[in-house]
């Protein structure tokens, strides 16, 4: 069968360990405030029209085989490196039946796998795919059901749920923790993620992804809603702040992806 992907970046050094390719899946189901991503949410290739650049497309069909063949070029630097593949979006979870394919096919073929994820799918899915992943890097942006909804578009209760199922099934799972002022920054935000991510006792790591505005011209550029207007990116103290507030707690972290 055949999939959508909208970007493939080798040497990838922030998408878990060591040297990996990093595999854009197209399509989101969620809709964050602070997406650096917005052409990749919508399913499907598109035509876009990027102010002064003019239309370009996004995404393109591809296999698993055409895949594995990008992937195999630098097999090399992940085995020097303890790297591999990190599939990543959009939410790869969004073509499940593809990603199973590829994940299945490249583990066949003895690659580390990275799934970078919102946790937004169904738990079912979650079972299947999880036999192929190595590690999880796994989304966590609020833990308050209403505000989740608010600023991303979707409730939380299955993504938690999801967590849950991962740690309980004694899989690898790092934190990702999208860092933003005025939308989960307070103490009270942080202390409720630490509490319910010690609870989960197995997970240990956490990376800090500190909000920044970088992919505001894009959305200029793609005449997008910009919701961000008005909420400024953390300085180095605040994030330093919130790393101490996490170590403090017994967490690894780290800063950045
Ligand atoms: S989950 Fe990621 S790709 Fe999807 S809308 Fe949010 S930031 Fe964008």
């Amino acid at each position: 069968m055949s999939g959508i992907v909208f970007d493939i970046k080798r040497f990838a050094i922030h998408d878990g360990p060591g040297i990996r390719t990093s595999i854009f899946f197209k399509g989101c189901p969620l809709r964050c405030w602070w997406c650096h991503n917005p052409e990749s949410q919508k399913q499907g290739i598109e035509q876009l029209d990027f102010k002064f650049k003019g239309s370009t497309q996004i995404g393109w069909k591809t296999t698993a085989e055409e895949l594995l063949k990008e992937a195999e070029k630098d097999r090399p630097f992940y085995e020097q490196s303890k790297g591999g593949i990190t599939f990543t979006g959009g939410e790869p979870l969004m073509q499940a039946k593809f990603l199973i394919e590829t994940a299945q096919l490249f583990k066949q073929n003895n690659l580390h796998l990275c799934l970078d994820t919102t946790g937004y799918a169904s738990t079912k899915i979650f079972q299947e795919i999880s036999q192929y992943i190595d590690l999880f890097l796994f989304d966590l942006k609020h833990l308050n059901a209403e505000e989740h909804q608010k600023y991303t578009g979707v409730s939380n209760k299955q993504i938690l749920k999801n967590l849950s199922y991962l740690v309980e099934k004694g899989k690898e799972v790092h934190i990702r923790f999208p860092y933003i002022p005025s939308v989960n920054d307070s103490e009270k935000q942080l202390q409720e993620m630490a509490s319910f991510l010690k609870e989960l006792k197995q997970i240990k790591n956490i990376s800090i992804l500190p909000y920044h505005k970088i992919a505001q011209g894009k959305y200029e550029k793609l005449h997008f809603e910009n919701k961000m207007n008005g909420i400024h990116e953390p300085s180095k103290t605040e994030v330093e702040n919130v790393k101490i507030f996490f170590e403090k707690q017994g967490f690894d972290l780290k800063i950045g992806g």
